[in-house]
């Protein structure tokens, strides 16, 4: 068995340590975005494969038995790649896929679509926004200029940000409540636009507007293809353990 996980989350992360524990031969595949990826217990390569096209040729070339997609719920083109590489190849994948957040009572949500239904779900008047959904597509909220942004990012950002009132925080989760709540306050926010990213390295925010009884305006998931999903490291290496058998 050789094993390609494409990472780019907390639960990839996990889910190398599983693998190298289980003693199955794994590559870790980052796209590349931040400077200073976590450090993997198996060997990495970094940077986009070209497409399905790119992909497929990757996965002969490297004689990769299986795939195991732990990327981000919000990386929907690197799933639907690797589902439609899986499906050219015949070789089996997985999907390590967090659950999403629910609403708990007393929660003040509000869901959108997209991030552009996220800035407009934002009030008229000036506010002060918590903008937690990385660096990549701020320009979704370059149409309401007139909010305070607060943005906390992975990496400084290497050029100007498309929003003309900003404070970047530099930090890489996971973070706590405590802190967030903290920083809610301190910023004096009133609303969170966040993406339902699942899992508990994001989920501070989200536990910390609760707290503060804030608005929080979640984007919903976009689709993911009909594949196995797993919800953890553990029914991952089953699911891998019952294929092997299978000699799949
Ligand atoms: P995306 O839109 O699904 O992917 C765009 C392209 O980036 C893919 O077509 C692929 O390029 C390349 N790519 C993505 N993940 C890759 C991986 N693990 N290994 C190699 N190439 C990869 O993804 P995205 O939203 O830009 O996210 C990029 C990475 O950041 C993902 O790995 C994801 O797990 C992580 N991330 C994303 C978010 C988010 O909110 N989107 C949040 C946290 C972390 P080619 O077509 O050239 O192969």
């Amino acid at each position: 068995m050789r094993v390609l996980l494409l990472g780019g989350t907390t639960e990839a992360r996990q889910m190398a340590h599983a693998l190298k524990s289980a003693g199955i031969e794994t590559v870790f595949s980052y796209a590349g975005r931040t400077n200073a990826p976590v450090a993997q217990p198996v060997p990495v390569r970094v940077g986009g494969f070209g497409g399905v096209d790119g992909l497929v040729r990757y996965l002969r070339a490297e004689g990769i038995s299986h795939i195991i997609d732990a990327t981000h719920p919000f990386a929907a083109q690197m799933s639907w790649n690797a589902h439609h590489a899986s499906a050219a190849c015949g070789l089996p994948l997985v999907r390590l896929e967090r659950p999403a957040w629910r609403a708990q009572e007393g929660d003040d949500w509000v869901h959108v679509p997209t991030l552009d239904a996220a800035r407009e779900a934002l009030p008229q008047a000036r506010s002060r926004v918590f903008l937690a959904i990385g660096r990549m597509h701020l320009a979704s909220f370059a149409g309401a200029p007139q909010h305070r942004y607060l943005l906390r990012l992975v990496d400084p950002p290497k050029e100007g940000l498309p929003l003309p009132d900003t404070t970047v925080i530099v930090a890489r989760g996971p973070f706590d409540v405590a802190g967030d709540t903290a920083l809610l306050r301190d910023h004096r926010i009133t609303h969170v636009v966040a993406k339902n990213a699942g899992g508990s390295g994001a989920l501070a925010k989200i536990e910390a507007a609760r707290a503060l009884g804030m608005r929080v305006i979640l984007v919903d998931r976009p689709t993911l293809p009909d594949t196995t999903v797993c919800p953890d490291t553990e029914t991952v290496l089953r699911h891998l353990n019952h294929s092997a058998e299978r000699g799949v």
